[in-house]
């Protein structure tokens, strides 16, 4: 064994790596659901003394390992979780052993590069330029970021300025899709806003918001509505409510976790544009463009109050030097948009078309293929996500999901939409190949023959 520290360190780098490597090659056939039997070894007790590294990364591997859900490769369609892309993957790695906290003090080659991924974005979906950005770990930390930019916004404009609490504030409305994502409803309650006085607007047969019935707008009302609707992919009609928006002093952000993506790709882009219109936007790096988790991203138009509200106001801190920590909630964090950054220089502006365009032609196919089996989609396929049910035995949906699920050939989920009781599932993985969509169509058929 090295005796240096950093030898050390150094070497359980290497034979995590290597077990990471192992991992990855046989993730193609083995079961993409987890094996959770053992997961009792791994309370061993907190030992007295400690475990050799070695030890510790062996019990990690194989009981570990067995008990990961197969949602890094291509038979996984649960939710919207992505894999990782190669670069992005690698990027990973070589942050670990960086370990740099992501302010340009403490990791100023981090700091490019996140910035550098910010504004490739704010490129690539056609966003303002001068468009604020930070990374957070998610599309629920990035909704609430912006939603308490917008509240802390209206009350300004409204003579009640930030630092002032909630309390003796002004009332501000929130109006929302009535198929806005569950998460957004939690990031509204954590900005302090009601979520039980939500104003509801009704959606289409697709689940996209209807303009027409949209309420009266004012000075106090923030509106939400989303660029890809979990079951159908669907995005709300959001030039239409920027216009709405910006003749009344209404606040519009646009929660587009997954579906902000398809901005990028004009063969299904159209119903986005006017997206430049909103104040803010999200989007997750971690789902759609694949790169590991945990990597969301809030986007402002209004730089200046996206770090009013945000900003951490220490005087130890020279702000002269961009500090990311001034315009999210987090201080201390690892520098997760240099996975976006490698994610997105080695796939380039024609790898991005690509990888969105790929999700649509793959759910597209499996629409059509569970049609030929008797199932109904009950809505046409904008994306990347597919609804599916049996029109006269809907009951049956759960158990068939539950077969696929047992089989390991591949995982989704069930779902309600609309009413209706089906399962949904996502394409988000890169390596999702025809191949692995022609296992999911077959567990599917084996499932239904069976049960039905
Ligand atoms: C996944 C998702 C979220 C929540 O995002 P996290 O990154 O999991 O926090 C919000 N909205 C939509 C539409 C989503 O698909």
């Amino acid at each position: 064994m090295k005796t240096k520290p950093l030898e050390r360190q150094a070497e359980a780098f290497s034979n995590g790596a290597a077990r990471g490597a192992a991992y990855l090659q046989g993730l193609s056939d083995r079961s993409v659901d987890a094996d959770t039997a053992r997961l009792g070894q791994l309370d061993p007790g907190l030992p007295a003394e400690g475990m050799e590294v070695e030890t510790v990364l062996e019990l990690m591997e194989t009981i570990g390992g067995e008990g990961t859900v197969a949602s890094a490769g291509g038979r996984y369609f649960g939710y919207v979780v992505g894999g990782a892309l190669p670069a992005a993957s690698g990027a990973r790695a070589l942050l670990s052993a960086w370990d740099q906290v992501a302010d340009s003090l403490t990791g100023p080659s981090v700091i490019k590069m996140e910035e550098t991924a910010l504004s490739w974005i704010v490129d690539l979906m056609q966003l303002p330029s001068g468009t604020s950005g930070a990374f957070t770990s998610g599309a629920t930390m990035a909704n609430m970021t912006l939603l308490v930019t917008a509240r802390d916004t209206l009350l300004s404009r409204l003579g009640h300025p930030r630092g002032k609490g909630l309390f003796t504030a002004p009332k501000l409305r929130v109006v929302a899709s009535a198929e806005i994502h569950a998460t957004v409803l939690k990031s509204v309650r954590m900005a302090g806003l009601s979520s039980e006085d939500i104003e509801w607007v009704a959606v289409d047969e697709q689940g996209r918001l209807r303009a027409d019935a949209m309420p009266l707008l004012d000075n106090r009302t923030i509106v939400l509505c989303q660029a890809g609707n979990v079951c159908t992919g669907a995005s709300d009609p959001v030039g239409e409510l920027a216009a709405m928006c910006r003749e009344t002093g209404a606040w519009l952000h646009v929660d587009g976790a997954f579906g902000l993506w398809a901005r990028t790709a004009e063969a299904i882009s159209a119903s986005l544009d006017g997206l430049e219109g909103a104040d803010s936007w999200v989007v997750d790096a971690h789902k759609t463009l694949n790169t590991p988790y945990d990597a969301g991203i809030a986007l402002c138009r209004h730089p200046e109050e996206m770090q009013a509200s945000m900003s951490i106001g220490a005087q130890y801190l020279p702000a002269t030097h961009p500090n990311p920590a001034n315009r999210a909630p987090e201080f201390s964090r690892s520098a997760r948009g240099a996975e976006t950054w490698a994610a997105l220089l080695s796939l380039g502006r024609k790898g991005v078309v690509d990888l969105v365009t790929g999700f649509h032609h793959h759910a597209r196919r499996i629409a059509a293929e569970l049609e030929k089996i008797g199932f109904l989609v009950p809505h046409d396929v904008h994306f990347n996500q597919v609804f599916a049910t049996l029109p006269e035995n809907e009951d049956a949906c759960a158990r068939i999901v539950a077969h696929v699920q047992a089989s390991g050939e591949a995982w989704f989920g069930q779902a309600m939409w609309q009413g209706r009781k089906g399962f949904r599932i996502s394409v988000s993985n890169w390596s999702t190949s025809d191949k692995d969509v022609d296992r999911l169509i077959e567990a599917i058929r084996r499932a239904k023959d069976e049960l039905v």
